[in-house]
């Protein structure tokens, strides 16, 4: 006989284990299935790794910085082994918290793949558990085109834990994953150089600070390549080759391809259960994250609408309270995601692009633009900039779009994203003290707009 749950939630990651604990809270006997270690992608592969590989990328700048403020650093040395170890440590410790967590709610764990047998039932391991609702949040995977060759690539799934650190890189694609890489690489020392299709790379930010990060990442050492793709790859030994759609052979040790996430629904067997699938693979759900299956949902990744952490703990957290607690909870706002992307300089975004502004608004924005060397930097030989931008719709003084780039842009955006949620107007901003000396104070600062389109 089944085992009988209100409540079964199959992927144990940021949107899945906020869903089950949430329903659990509200009295949910709830069961959470996952096949590999808890807290899914952000955890194990994705956010926390990558950070803590962006903090240790970014010291050999600072011990360079920390010269000019009298420091003698003369011999750093690097032990990659140590960054790896270290990290996977902290993610050992995260899947413990994540475990106990999801217990002390109440929660019934079960290790293994989740297959349906029908729209009522899931089998696991030899376990078959019946479900009153259910909830697949099995999130996603990267996804590799189909190159001749691409099995000597390897994904950001295994950037992790690499055995050593490849003396050249090439990293491909031009979103979050390959700006983020290639910063890590280029600041771990490896030679690094990004392959793009397009003719500029973060296609949906803000031109302005694309073309601010394109230029720093050259600067830094980073070979940018645009208007290119790969269209075979071999391997010699420990040499892989890289022919490209301009008829160039490219030489590397590593290949990273980056070309986005694809949901994970394979081995579920969906169609036992009735569920639909969209074109990309993703299931397909409501406003209310409902399938066609009235009593089965899917939140994060799967649903593959934004692929953000806080947007997938944002849709558990909705549905369980909607589900189990008092129902009538607002539906999520997804107009205003600010987000960051840990390159280096870091990108932080909320709002429209002023592309989008203009779009929508013509001649009537205005635009507020500055770019300035960091205090934190003046002692140094560092050279990197900070580059923001503020857009305004002159009709109502509305801030529309808030973007910077440079360090700590994530830290500070997020601030900036309380502000533009409430509706803050540039009349608010400028009545808003400053806090001096930071970087952040520029944006309560700007008082002249570009009178023409701006132009870095
Ligand atoms: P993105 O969607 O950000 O970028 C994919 C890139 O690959 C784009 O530049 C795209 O080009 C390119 N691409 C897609 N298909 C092909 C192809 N067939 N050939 C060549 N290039 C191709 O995906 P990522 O893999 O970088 O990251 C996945 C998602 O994970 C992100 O969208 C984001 O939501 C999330 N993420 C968030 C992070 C954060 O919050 N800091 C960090 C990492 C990931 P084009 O632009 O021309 O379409």
């Amino acid at each position: 006989m089944a085992d009988q749950f209100d409540f079964i939630v199959i992927g144990a990651g940021s949107g899945g284990v906020r869903a089950a604990r949430v329903a659990a809270q509200h009295g949910a006997r709830v069961a959470i299935i996952d096949r590999g270690p808890l807290g899914g992608t952000c955890v194990n592969l994705g956010c926390i790794p990558k950070k803590l590989f962006v903090y240790g990328s970014q010291l050999p700048g600072e011990i360079e910085d920390a010269a000019g403020f009298g420091w003698d650093v003369s011999d750093p040395r690097f032990n990659w082994p140590v960054l790896r170890d270290n990290t996977a440590q902290e993610i050992n410790r995260l899947n413990d918290i994540y475990e106990n967590l999801l217990r002390v709610a109440g929660v019934e764990i079960y290790r293994g793949c989740a297959e349906f047998i029908d729209a009522r039932q899931v089998k696991v391991n030899r376990e078959r558990l019946r479900g009153e609702r259910m909830l697949i949040a099995t999130g996603s995977r990267p996804f590799v085109p189909d190159w001749p060759g691409r099995e000597h690539a390897i994904t950001s799934d295994d950037a992790f834990s690499l055995e050593r650190l490849a003396k050249r890189v090439l990293v491909v694609g031009g979103g979050y994953i390959a700006a983020e890489f290639a910063g890590i690489f280029r600041g771990l020392g490896v030679q690094t150089r990004l392959l793009y299709r397009g003719s500029m790379f973060l296609r949906g930010f803000d031109d302005g600070i694309r073309r601010f990060v394109a230029r720093h990442l050259e600067s830094k050492g980073v070979e940018l390549s645009f208007n290119d793709t790969p269209v075979d790859i071999s391997r010699d030994d420990d040499l892989l080759y890289v022919r490209t759609a301009s008829g160039e052979r490219i030489e590397t040790d590593l290949l990273l391809v980056a070309t986005g996430r694809v949901p994970n629904t394979q081995g579920l067997r969906l169609g036992a259960a009735g569920v639909e699938l969209g074109q990309r693979g993703e299931v397909l759900v409501n406003a209310a994250y409902q399938t066609n299956v009235p009593h089965i949902h899917a939140i994060g990744d799967v649903i593959d609408r934004v692929q953000l952490t806080p947007i997938a703990i944002a849709e558990g957290a909705w549905l369980s309270n909607t589900l189990f607690g008092a129902s009538g909870a607002p539906t999520l706002n997804y107009e205003l995601i600010p987000t960051a992307v840990f390159c280096q300089p870091a990108i932080g975004t909320v709002g429209m692009t002023e592309a989008q502004a203009r779009e929508s608004f013509g001649e009537g924005i205005d635009v507020y633009e500055s770019e300035f060397r960091p205090l934190k930097y003046v002692l140094t030989g560092n050279l990197e900039r900070t580059y923001m931008k503020l857009l305004v719709r002159r009709a109502d003084d509305r801030v529309l779009g808030v973007h910077m780039a440079g360090r700590d842009a994530g830290e500070i955006i997020q601030g900036f994203a309380t502000a533009l949620t409430a509706g803050a107007t540039k009349a608010q901003f400028d009545a808003t003290m400053a806090i001096h000396p930071t970087s952040a104070e520029e944006f309560v600062t700007m008082s002249t707009p570009l009178t023409k389109k701006s132009a870095v």
